[in-house]
């Protein structure tokens, strides 16, 4: 099988799926407890924290594990403006676990400002700067979209934000972006960032939310009082020591620049065949590449490559049982032209070899099913 759909989620690298056995048989024990084992247990999560937070460019007290960013999504909103009231600012290329959380606050009387994208899929920065005022509360601005590896000029937007609204809370989901862009998360001037493990070949249920030095946010979960009575819940100590291991290797097993040329191999290949790209090349990850195939639904497309062992994504995967496409007609795209986008997304162990034979394939099969279509 060919696998095109690490949007959506990786395979576990090797390492991390040693380092969460070891943590599940040999150190089995509860973080919490404070005799020997335990009190090991523990400082494995911290060893793990220091690890992460070195590799993302953060310090460890600013690292709260999470069951991943859905969680550390919705705990921002939940807990994460100082004032009750006032305005919050997002954009319309949102994932469904912000855009979601935006709208029950607005069905709870807080004005919620979507800011609009542009055809490329980034924040419209002129729109941006109009959304932004004395009264916003909190800001969230994706950095990389899942549907489309739109990146989004981050340090502008905080600079823009912070300028405009010096009390305000900005929140990034940087769940696509997180290594793939390598940008060390403390430069960006966030006060959250929100990352999930299995994007990154670890496990699926960990994550962690970045919360700035000096920032507070309140509990979203309460009881023990783990995680520094931030987060509470045992610790899931297997996936986080598997988060650890699948970053330490991230960057001897993810080669950047192949993923990059593939991805450029990719698109020259679907253009020289008439297909759309959405977004801009020198403005989205290396990673994402979404493309209109034009009378080719994707929803047909991507069942009969399935058939021929080739895995693509349409549409984003958490959102794949709602009609329509609520970030590509952000970007003015049609439904009708929003159904015949596919998502192919790359990772570290992705094989050039296996790119030429699922591009030949794909256009292989877009072409037969658009002659049915037509003929
Ligand atoms: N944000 C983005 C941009 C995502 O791609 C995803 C995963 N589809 C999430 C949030 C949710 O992450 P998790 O699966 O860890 O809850």
């Amino acid at each position: 099988m060919i696998y095109l759909d690490n949007a959506a989620t990786t395979r576990v690298f090797d390492c991390a799926i040693s380092a969460a056995e070891k943590a599940m048989s040999v150190d089995f024990y509860n973080p919490n407890s404070t005799y020997g084992c335990g009190v090991a247990a523990k400082n494995n999560i911290d060893r793990s924290r220091r690890k992460i937070a070195d590799i993302v460019g953060a310090q460890p007290n600013e690292i709260v594990f999470t069951s991943g960013a859905t969680e550390s999504n919705n705990w921002v909103f939940e807990c994460g403006r100082k004032n009750p009231k006032g305005n919050i600012v997002i954009s319309a290329g949102e994932h469904a676990s912000v855009y979601e959380c935006a709208m029950r606050l607005k069905s709870r009387g807080i004005e919620v400002r979507v800011v609009p994208l542009t055809r490329d899929g980034t924040v419209d920065i002129n729109a941006f700067e109009r959304a932004v005022d004395g009264e916003t509360t909190l800001v969230s601005i994706i950095h990389v979209s899942n549907e489309t590896g739109a990146v989004n000029p981050l340090k502008e937007l905080v600079a823009i934000a912070k300028k405009r609204a010096p009390r305000a809370l900005f929140h990034s989901d940087g769940v696509q972006s997180l290594l793939k862009i390598g940008v060390p998360i403390g430069s960006l001037g966030c006060d959250f960032y929100s990352a999930s493990a299995h994007k990154l070949g670890a496990p699926k249920g960990v994550g962690f939310l970045y919360i700035r030095s000096g920032v507070n946010i309140q509990p979203f979960l309460r009881g023990g009082g783990q995680e520094g009575g931030l987060r509470s819940g045992t610790q899931n100590t297997p996936y986080i020591a598997a988060f650890a291991s699948a970053l330490e290797h991230f960057d001897t097993i993810a080669n950047k620049a192949n993923v990059t040329e593939m991805r450029s191999y990719l698109h020259d290949r679907f253009v020289s065949h008439g297909y759309i790209p959405i977004g801009a090349l020198d403005r989205s990850s290396a990673y994402i590449l979404c493309v209109q195939i034009p009378q080719v639904k994707a929803e047909v497309l991507q069942n009969a490559l399935y058939d021929k062992g080739i895995v693509i994504g349409k549409g984003a995967a958490c959102s794949g049982t709602k009609r329509g496409n609520r970030v590509l007609s952000a970007m003015g795209l049609s439904d009708a032209q929003a159904e015949c986008c596919i998502r192919i997304s790359l990772f570290a162990d992705t094989k050039r070899e296996d790119i030429v034979s699922a591009s030949n394939i794909i256009i292989e099969t877009a072409e037969k099913i658009r002659s049915n279509h037509v003929g």
